[in-house]
């Protein structure tokens, strides 16, 4: 039998709020355990949850980006569980109407195609806290800090086939909040995690199978290897014409498996209702107008006028795009160095890049300002300094605070492109070795580059390598004549 596989995701996502979805504690991260639960947070009776209406706004952009609808009204629901981190009793999310409905995103496949993925809906809800099991030998601590930090769940249809359209919609999503500023999409911080659904059926069949959940993916790679796992597991079940079980997994990154947590429960589990203390959420057309005005520039806009625009190459364009602080940084490039934009594309993608993978950090942690990149940039440009004394000058400008001018002045890096300079140690060069000078003009054309090796040794590599070359050729075709 072949069978097909059937995904569709649910991503939790961190919303980028200062304080709680229901209270006014601070949501920052890293903060000592539990001085950011207030008695909401923490469940206390006799309290009231107050709406955070930014929470509403990020989760309005996120359903307009998606061409989804917004629900003119929507309402919260207590979904009933007990867990050590959840100190209430229930959570507060949404069910039966979710403020963000019938939307849709197109993903890349096989590099080359486009997939519509449809999104069923996006609901508000409140995070819970966290247990930490290895703080204490025969007992786990409970932080919570995190509980009713703010979320968007965003539910996928099951229209994802494999676990690398299950990554691209993931890494598309993940691209989206945060070019709409709705989260900052930290991974492992965990503000950005999603539960992968997984079931097979017969080829062609038309009917969903029995589904696994595996709960909280936190990479885009994990999510690959845990679908690819349980693919192959239930492939294995089914092939022995048994059934699988509907549960809730989990994946084990270090043992690259996926493990049963627990049977998977059922809404009536949950005992959804309305929470009696909450007001129903009533979206405004005006406001969904002033949302949709101030919605910024996404990915493929960016891409089309970076082409358009700054004639920069479509590669070029989509690799600077796809991560927001990278084309942030790029456009205040640019604003300040005009002379060529592909140049600067060229030198942000394989220099400031090349730097920031080899020392495995982000754009964002760089303390070098876009301004003192563009001053670099046009000394390159006007041939002050070479490109490879540029790498010099770009690790300092980062490690140091130093200005560009300085570091030039202080390392004597400065190119030299004075013709009487270098004329005359080209003379220098071919006088002291003649022989590879004969072995030139008798017709070895290769032996040129180490006489231009030599004039830059002479120069630590300082001249202008460009009049070297032509320098060297007017010389010698001199000593040719003679
Ligand atoms: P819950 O997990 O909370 O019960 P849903 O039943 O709405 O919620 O489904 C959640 C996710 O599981 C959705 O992304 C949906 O597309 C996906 N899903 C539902 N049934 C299947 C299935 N048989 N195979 C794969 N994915 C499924
Ligand atoms: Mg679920």
């Amino acid at each position: 039998m072949k069978w097909e596989t059937v995904i569709g995701l649910e991503i939790h996502v961190q919303l980028a709020c200062e304080s709680k979805i229901f209270s006014s504690s601070s949501t920052k991260y890293g903060m000592p355990q539990n001085t950011q639960a207030s008695l909401v947070d923490l469940g206390y009776p006799g309290v009231l949850p107050v709406l955070n209406h930014q929470a509403v706004v990020m989760a309005i952009k996120f359903g307009l980006a998606v061409d989804a609808e917004i629900a003119e009204k929507s309402i919260f629901a207590r979904k009933n569980y007990f867990y050590p981190d959840l100190p209430k009793g229930y959570q507060i999310s949404q069910y039966e109407l979710p403020i963000v409905f019938n939307g849709s995103i197109e993903i890349p496949i096989n590099d080359k195609s486009m997939k519509t993925i449809r999104i069923t809906r996006a609901h508000l809800e409140e995070d819970a806290g966290k247990s930490i099991h290895d703080k204490f030998d025969n007992a786990s601590a409970i932080d919570l800090n995190r509980a009713g930090t703010p979320l968007l769940e965003i539910v996928s249809e099951p229209d994802l086939s494999s676990s690398e359209e299950a990554s691209s919609y993931m890494q598309k999503i993940h691209q989206l909040v945060r070019y709409l500023k709705i989260s900052d999409g930290n991974m492992q911080e965990g503000s950005f995690r999603c539960d992968a659904n997984i079931s097979l059926r017969p080829l062609g069949s038309n009917v969903l199978g029995t589904r696994a959940e595996i709960k909280n993916i936190n990479s885009f790679k994990f999510v690959e290897k845990a679908i690819e796992f349980e693919v192959e597991r239930q492939k294995a079940i089914l092939d022995e014409g048994e059934s699988v079980t509907q549960e809730t997994r989990l994946y084990d990154s270090e043992k690259n498996e996926t493990r049963s947590m627990r049977s998977k429960e059922e809404a009536t589990d949950y005992r959804y209702f309305p929470d009696p203390d909450l007001l129903p959420i009533l979206v405004e057309k005006d406001l969904i107008k002033e949302i949709k005005k101030e919605l910024p520039e996404l990915f493929d806009q960016k891409v089309d006028r970076y082409i358009k625009q700054y004639s920069i190459r479509k590669v070029d364009a989509v690799e600077i795009a796809k991560n927001i602080d990278i084309a942030e940084f790029f456009e205040a490039l640019i604003h300040h160095f005009k002379e060529n934009y592909q140049q600067a594309a060229n030198w942000l993608l394989s220099e400031l890049m090349g730097y920031l993978n080899k020392e495995n950090i982000s754009i964002t942690d760089l303390t070098i300002t876009a301004d003192a990149s563009a001053e670099l940039l046009q000394k390159i440009h006007e041939n002050v300094v070479s490109t490879s004394m540029a790498k010099i000058i770009l690790k300092q400008l980062i490690e140091t605070n130093d200005s560009v001018d300085e570091i030039i002045e202080a390392q004597g890096l400065k190119q030299i492109s004075d013709r009487g300079q270098i004329e005359a140690i080209v003379k220098e060069v071919i006088e002291l070795f003649p022989d590879q000078r004969d072995q030139y003009l008798s017709g070895k054309e290769q032996v040129l580059g180490f006489l231009i090796g030599q004039v830059m040794k002479k120069t630590s590599g300082k001249a202008n390598p460009k009049m070297v070359n032509q320098i060297l050729l007017e010389k010698l075709k001199e000593n040719r004549r003679r």
